[in-house]
């Protein structure tokens, strides 16, 4: 015997008796499976999650259906033949029914205007995502999401219904199926009109808002999230957190937190630009006062300036003027460093064996190497001194 759904009659309807036709655990998991003679609990199908609630006293972790049966996962056993009452959490219910309707409405638009498909639609506690099956350019988006939401402040009747097989023969909708009957049809005049099992809302204005959160080029076509009705309430509000906290760091009017964000970004580019221009003089300062090529043979720099550009710089500088090894290390001792180590005279290459055991992973050419090693300036300095390059 199929089970009886409720949530055809009355989409509104959160409470309900029914009598329990079988509990059996539930393999594994420790859970427990219920099946009534009727329900409320709209399933998880069709890429929406099904709804949550209470039955008799236990909780209802999922619903599911298969072949007409519709099974309720639970956490404790009912009793066979026993009446229960369930009670179906209602803002989740509510908070899906105002994402699918949105849901439907976009769909509509977009398959009037471009005759794409939804093929990916997903509804579940975070994301609302629609995958239509061609693209649509951002300024379409963002006129389809106006009409939207124009068509939701005109609070239009939603019906939904199985129609008779000569009506459902001549019937345009989406998600056409071949079936001639048994096709529950939702439509929204003027908007869409769809073959689709879930709970909407009975008029568009319930909807609220519909607000698209992100859209992107996907397989061909075009993936949106999107938010609507207090989802889009609670969004807008974490934004509006987030923009207002920008405003006080920034001293800016929220609505220009973009250009000030801009500006400070460009600033520290700048900024940025300027330090590493001093720390390469100041590299420079510091191998001006090495001891000179007359009393050393190798010459090596410790410094915190990060720019691969400048270590480099500086190591063809010295190499010039030293017989040895010209090294220049950039890090510190907790951290660790990175370096570049040059030479003219010695064959770098054949150094690696020497390099690697004493603790740089390095690789490179004749010339120039280059590396990070986890030792001390003080060990890297004894590493070089007890060698005769
Ligand atoms: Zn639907």
């Amino acid at each position: 015997m199929n089970t009886e759904e409720i949530y055809y009659q009355d989409t509104h309807r959160t409470e309900f008796d029914a009598s329990v036709l079988s509990c059996i655990p539930e393999e594994k998991k420790g859970a427990f499976l219920a099946v009534l003679d009727r329900t409320a609990f709209f399933p998880e199908q069709g890429g929406q999650r099904s709804d949550l609630g209470e039955l008799g006293g236990a909780k209802v972790l999922d619903v599911r259906t298969r072949g007409g049966i519709i099974t309720h996962v639970l956490d404790r056993p009912l009793t066979e033949g026993s009446r229960v009452t369930g009670i179906v959490d209602w803002e989740r219910r509510f908070d899906f029914m105002q994402q699918h309707t949105g849901e439907h409405m976009f769909s509509g638009r977009v398959h009037a205007r471009f005759g794409y498909d939804n093929v990916g639609f997903r509804l579940s506690e975070e994301l609302t995502q629609l995958d239509f099956s061609g693209p649509v350019s951002r300024e379409a988006l963002a006129e389809i999401e106006e009409e939207v939401n124009e068509a939701i402040w005109k609070d239009i009747p939603v019906t939904a219904g199985f129609p008779e097989p000569a009506v459902l023969r001549h019937l345009e909708y989406r998600s056409k199926l071949d079936l001639t009957e048994g096709v529950r049809i939702v439509e929204i005049p003027g908007i869409d009109r769809c073959a689709c099992c879930a709970p909407h809302v009975d008029s568009t204005g319930q909807v609220g808002l519909l607000k698209i959160v992100s859209a992107m080029n996907y397989k061909g076509g075009t993936r949106l999230y999107i938010v609507c009705g207090k989802r889009a309430l609670k969004d807008y509000g974490k934004l509006k957190e987030s923009v207002q906290g920008i405003s006080v760091l920034l001293s800016a009017k929220q609505e220009e937190v973009f250009d000030a964000v801009s500006a400070l970004k460009k600033k520290d580019q700048e900024n940025l630009s300027r330090l590493v221009r001093i720390e390469a003089e100041l590299l420079h300062l510091q191998a001006e006062a090495l001891p000179s090529p007359e009393t050393a043979r190798n010459a090596f720099l410790f410094t915190a300036c990060p720019d691969q550009n400048v270590l480099r710089r500086e190591v063809n500088s010295l190499m010039e003027r030293y017989e040895g090894i010209a090294g220049v290390f950039s890090g510190t001792d907790g951290e660790g460093y990175r370096f570049v180590l040059g030479s003219r005279n010695i064959d770098l290459k054949e150094l690696l064996p020497f390099l690697r055991s004493g603790g740089f992973k390095c690789g490179g050419g004749k010339e120039q190497v280059q590396g990070s090693t986890a030792l001390s300036e003080a060990d890297i300095r004894a590493l070089f001194a007890g060698q005769n390059f």
